[in-house]
């Protein structure tokens, strides 16, 4: 096997799990090596530390697969698919969407497998699971799904030198699947929706907060995509639930989702959230339950500053539209942005207001998106249920 010589920093951080190493890490790599070849990592004197997949092009240059001396064989890679499936058997009683695959948190970098009502939406993007496509597709066609949607990562394909391309690899995909949350029903779409169609890595907090909802409450929530939380808040029994997205497609799912629902006291408002708060501040501080649910706004490190400055202007004109006692749900899905990052925010926010909120809930991904302490990157959505004064 390709061998790849590493620094000694990278030799520690492998000895501790870690599962990347960075191109400014790599001390000898063989010349040419094409894009997802399997690779032994040795450290300066030659001694194993692992195998993984490299891709030249890519900064992150090598993928790690397996910290012990193992053959990184198509059996290997089917066996950790199976794995991952078998360790989420028990989600399926309250829910028939679920992450079966979460890349690296799962040992398989590079690979994201979601199953809405037996449907698959894959993503393969590296360099390294494209290359094993055939063992992943030969894995997932073994445990009998409806169907299999490829749905890439197009910034993370193009990343790695890779063509992003949408299509249907098994079976009839139908325009919608209906999916369960406990006794909420959503429609997801795969084709042309956003991300892998759905958000599941909120579904956990969707039910903490909905906890929180008394009858007759007034909720806007913001950044909804299908509409998520507000859904929930609505079968609760909400009085009146305004959802608020920037996206046509998202809200006409809204709109799908309360029929599917039976629920009626909902509104829906196309709009900029910055905005929309902003022009709103003035207005009667009248919700129960603001949510801020933002896409990411730090991808790199370099945005987390710009990242909290957006957090701050949301939270700060969010919890202006709180009457007293009113609970502000604020998320963010970077892994750039620490929950550290979120609380001195609220509390920047706060000394702006001049109301001090308690916390209420520390909330982070569902558990079918494992955090993986050795792999810090794994803990990426974090948010917190406040409620102000
Ligand atoms: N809360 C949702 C997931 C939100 S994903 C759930 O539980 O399923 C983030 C959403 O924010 C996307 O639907 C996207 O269309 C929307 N969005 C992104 N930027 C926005 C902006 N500036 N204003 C309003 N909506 C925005």
């Amino acid at each position: 096997m390709k061998k790849i010589a590493v620094s000694w920093k990278a030799v520690q951080k492998i000895q501790n799990l870690f599962p990347w190493v960075y191109d400014n890490e790599i001390l000898k790599m063989p010349a040419n090596l094409p894009g997802g070849e399997t690779v032994e990592i040795v450290s300066p004197e030659g001694r194993f530390l692992a195998s993984g997949y490299a891709n030249p092009a890519s900064k992150i240059c090598v993928r790690i697969l397996a910290f012990e001396k193992q053959p990184v064989t198509p059996p290997f890679i089917e066996n950790r698919i199976y794995e991952a499936v078998l360790k989420r058997k028990e989600f399926f009683a309250e829910t028939d969407a679920v992450r079966l695959v979460h890349a690296e948190a799962d040992g398989l970098p590079g690979l994201i497998v979601d199953s809405y009502a037996g449907y698959l939406s894959l993503q393969i993007n590296t360099a390294g699971m494209e290359k094993r496509r055939e063992s992943i597709l030969g894995a997932l066609r073994k445990q009998a799904f409806r169907g299999i949607y490829e749905k890439p990562d197009a910034r993370a394909r193009i990343k790695e030198g890779l063509p992003a391309e949408e299509r249907v690899l098994d079976g009839e995909i139908p325009d919608r699947i209906e999916i369960r949350e406990d006794e909420i029903r959503y429609h997801v779409r795969l084709r042309g929706g956003q991300k892998t169609g759905f958000y599941l890595d909120q579904r956990r907090n969707r039910k903490i907060v909905a906890d929180y909802v008394r009858k007759g409450a007034r909720v806007l929530d913001c950044f909804c995509h299908a509409g998520g939380f507000g859904m929930h808040a609505a079968v609760r029994g909400a009085g009146v639930v305004r959802f608020l997205d920037e996206s046509r497609a998202a809200l006409e799912q809204v709109e799908e989702n309360a029929s599917l629902n039976g629920v009626r006291q909902i509104e829906t408002i196309k709009a900029d959230a910055f905005d929309y708060l902003a022009g709103n501040v003035c207005g009667r501080p009248d919700y129960d339950l603001v949510i801020l649910d933002p896409p990411s706004f730090a991808k790199t490190k370099r945005e987390r500053h710009g990242a909290l400055k957006g957090f701050r202007h949301l939270i700060l004109n969010g919890a202006r539209l709180l009457r007293p006692g009113g609970l502000l749900a604020v998320f963010s899905c970077s892994h750039h942005v620490e929950m550290e990052d979120l609380v001195r925010t609220v509390r920047d926010a706060a000394v702006e207001t001049r109301r001090r909120p308690e916390v209420l809930e520390w909330l982070k991904q569902d558990l079918d998106h494992p955090v993986v302490p050795h792999f810090p990157p794994s803990l990426y959505l974090k948010g917190l249920l406040l409620r102000y004064p």
